[in-house]
């Protein structure tokens, strides 16, 4: 009998084998070079031995598999880059283009073996995973919640290189293959049944037993785009149909990637090309793009920031190794307001103990009842059940007395942004919990240092940074005071991880780090709009640089009020020279004389109408004491500028200390506000670019539009070195 290390392998009374993919050592099937080499050899099995009518694929794990290896795929890279060095582009090349295909001609291998392949899924199935699925003549889907299918490969400026987008395109309507593609996102089993991603789903105890049925029953070995008389679900891309498809198709395109995401083209060419071929002719020109994406710039970056520093940071970088796993069992919520009431949700919903406290009982009601209502909306969409909804609140107690805070493990504050009634709230707090509780402030602009004065433990003392709103943003700040020591980091990160959220570590500083960043996006905006800019123009150069939203929308979402309100506390701490005049003339001009606070109040830099989109208020021009032709503006000067004054600001952060590690400024970016991610994040937009480039393009901006956009010392020191942050980082780790 044919043994694997990564499957088992059985053959049943009927002659049907049951490959149950189980790498040992591993919480998550993931796709290796050793895990290729026995599939193939299973294959091969399969097809030879007479006595086999046919295979299921299943996974002997809580998840199918979660897709390639992508330091495998880095490493290939790396292979190509010597080989370049060695023996010259074209070998390399060649060598990149066999090398990175091998998976597809794998797949096409088990598709034409000649036997049935049936693949029975529970849980994810993701990437490379899903693609061997899409191989697979038949695909059962468990009907289990954690089921979830999909080719999020573009996510980290990939796309699917191993029959994905031919497949897929094969399946569905084309625009709708497309919009799957160019998305990425996790489908749920009914859903991809609906859409033609699957055959069938069955209760997870019965998927192995619908596929072998299927294989008995004469399940067809050859796939329909094998067969005679195949028509694409769409027709031709020359005909009528196609011709209502592909033009919209590159203007959706255009609009959703800004033309920033090489890997969404290359989706948009493989599609167009491939459907025109047969099959194997179609992988070609497939792997022929995967091969040319997977050397590009934005691949590299967003797979370092997204996939590998993501993950290593959620596993706990940052983590000091010789603090204990902390055992979290009880949280302290002080504030059940805006972002308090969140945060006991988010905390509730990981499973933890959460007392809720607020003024009065009311309040902390009223802050309770907001888990009420996400999880009523959770139950509306069926994600839910009513026991899970009543369970989730009956870990939360609302209270307005401190006292019910005694046997917290940690004590996150969210009350109101003000000194005092900090300083009060940590007395309170610190008179009731036991002293190896760990208190935490959620404050956006008060330093942590300032605050643990109030403490009589200020080592205990931290910063839990979320971000708004709570429920859907990815990041948390961890800021650590003067004081802070490693057990109150290591909670903090421990609690992160516990809530599914990624951390990064920040020192103190006014505005830590992503505030930092985004204020001067925003400032820049506001800049624009002073120099006479068209609002619109702005808007758009924002989004064309790669922003969620232009900056002047930010502010809206942010508060005009609040920036204000924020210019005038800097002011009064650091003096007038912190701040820019033109900015708070233009804020104070907005919020005191027109009452425009932002989408709060529905006017801010844009009107927003009860029925029909947000649009530009029409009187911002009257405000503004000059106007610029647009078509005498250099547009690609605008969207450097909004980027540039960014990076520059995460580039200070990494010269006063504040940010002590790439990746955290990277994917704090990134998850925080929205960095252009096809960059990997503010440094490695400046690591890429090299920080000599960077330097002159800086010093041209310094140029024309003023100091804000003088390079600060390391980067002319990495400049004059040839330094990048990460090779810094990396020196510094070695020494
Ligand atoms: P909020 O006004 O909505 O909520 C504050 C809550 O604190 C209110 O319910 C209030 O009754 C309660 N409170 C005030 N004094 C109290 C006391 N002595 N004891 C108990 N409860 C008390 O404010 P918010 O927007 O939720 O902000 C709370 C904190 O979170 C602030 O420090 C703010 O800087 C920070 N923050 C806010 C955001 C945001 O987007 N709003 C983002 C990150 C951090």
């Amino acid at each position: 009998m044919t043994t694997f290390t990564n499957f088992r392998f059985d053959v049943d009374g009927d002659g049907i084998a049951l490959a149950t993919w189980d790498t040992p050592d591993r919480s998550m099937n993931v796709i290796t070079p050793e895990v290729m080499e026995e599939l193939a050899h299973l294959v091969d099995t399969v097809a030879v031995d007479e006595a086999i009518k046919g295979c299921v694929i299943t996974s002997g794990k809580d998840a199918f598999s979660g897709g390639a290896d992508l330091t495998m795929l880095q490493g290939l890279s790396a292979q190509y880059a010597k080989l370049a060095k060695e023996k010259g582009e074209e070998e390399a090349m060649s060598f990149f283009y066999e090398e990175s295909r091998k998976l597809s001609l794998l797949y096409r291998r088990l598709e034409t073996c000649g036997k049935p392949f049936a693949a029975a899924v529970h849980g994810v199935c993701l990437g490379g995973a899903f693609e061997l699925a899409l191989a697979c003549h038949f695909r059962v889907l468990s009907d289990a919640d954690a089921t979830r299918v999909g080719l999020p490969e573009i996510k980290v400026g990939l796309f699917p290189g191993a029959g994905g987008t031919q497949r897929v395109a094969r399946l569905m309507q084309t625009g709708d293959a497309l919009q799957m593609l160019f998305k990425g996102e996790q489908i749920r089993s009914l859903m991809a049944r609906n859409m033609g991603l699957a055959h069938a789903v069955a209760p997870r105890d019965q998927i192995v037993q619908a596929a072998k049925d299927w294989i008995k029953q004469g399940g067809s070995a050859v796939a329909s785009w094998d067969q005679k008389g195949f028509k694409l679900p769409s027709n031709k891309v020359y005909s009528a149909a196609g011709m209502q498809i592909w033009p919209a198709a590159n203007a959706i395109y255009r609009r959703e990637t800004q033309d920033n995401y090489p890997a969404a083209y290359a989706i948009l060419e493989a599609v167009y090309q491939g459907l025109q071929l047969p099959m194997d002719l179609a992988l070609k020109v497939e792997s022929r793009w995967f091969a040319k994406i997977l050397r590009s710039k934005e691949a590299a970056a967003m797979i370092r920031t997204l996939f590998i520093s993501m993950q290593e940071l959620n596993k706990g970088a940052r983590r000091p190794k010789d603090v204990p796993q902390t055992k979290l069992k009880k949280v302290g919520v002080v504030g059940a307001g805006f972002m308090g009431a969140s945060v006991a949700y988010v905390t509730a919903n990981a499973g933890f103990e959460v007392v809720l406290v607020d003024r009065d009982v009311e309040a902390a009601e009223k802050g309770k009842a907001h888990s009420h209502k996400l999880m009523s909306d959770q139950i509306m969409k069926g994600r839910a059940k009513t026991a899970d909804r009543d369970e989730l609140l009956a870990r939360i107690t609302a209270s307005a007395d401190y006292a019910d805070l005694y046997d917290c493990d940690l004590v996150i504050e969210a009350v109101f942004e003000d000194p005092k009634v900090k300083a009060e709230v940590v007395q309170k707090v610190e008179a009731v919990i036991r002293l190896d509780c760990i208190f935490a402030s959620n404050t956006s602009t008060l330093p942590i240092s300032g605050l643990a004065k109030n403490s009589k433990n200020p080592v205990q003392f931290i910063g839990i940074h979320f971000f708004s709103p709570v429920e859907k943003m990815m990041l948390v700040e961890v800021i650590m005071g003067k004081e802070t020591g490693d057990k109150a980091l290591a909670t903090a990160l421990d609690y992160v991880r516990a809530i599914k959220k990624t951390p990064i570590v920040v020192n103190d500083s006014r505005g830590f780090f992503a505030n930092r960043c985004v204020l001067a996006y925003i400032l820049e905006g506001h800049l624009m709009f002073v120099e006479g800019v068209p609002p619109a123009m702005i808007e758009n150069a924002g989004k064309q640089a790669g922003m969620p939203v232009g900056p002047l929308s930010l502010n809206d979402e942010v508060g005009v009020d609040l920036g204000l309100k924020i210019l005038k506390a800097t002011k009064a701490q650091l003096g007038d020279a912190a701040i820019v005049p033109e900015q708070e003339q233009l804020l104070a001009r907005l919020v005191e004389q027109e009452g425009r606070q932002g989408r709060k109040n529905r006017k801010g830099f844009y009107d927003y109408p009860e029925a029909g989109p947000k649009r530009l208020w029409p009187g911002l021009t009257a405000l503004q004491p000059k106007h610029l032709e647009a078509e005498f503006l250099d547009m690609q000067e605008l969207k450097r500028r909004l980027l540039v004054t960014q990076a520059l600001e995460a580039a200070r952060t990494v010269e006063e200390g504040v940010i002590t590690d790439p990746r955290e400024a990277d994917v704090g970016s990134i998850l925080g506000f929205g960095f252009a991610p096809f960059t990997g994040g503010a440094l490695s937009y400046i690591d890429f670019m090299g920080a000599k480039n960077f330097v002159a393009l800086c010093k041209e901006l310094q140029a024309k539009h003023g100091d804000r956009f003088a390079p600060p010392r390391i980067l002319h020191e990495m400049a004059a070195s040839g330094e990048t942050f990460y090779g810094r980082a990396k020196d510094k780790k070695a020494a």
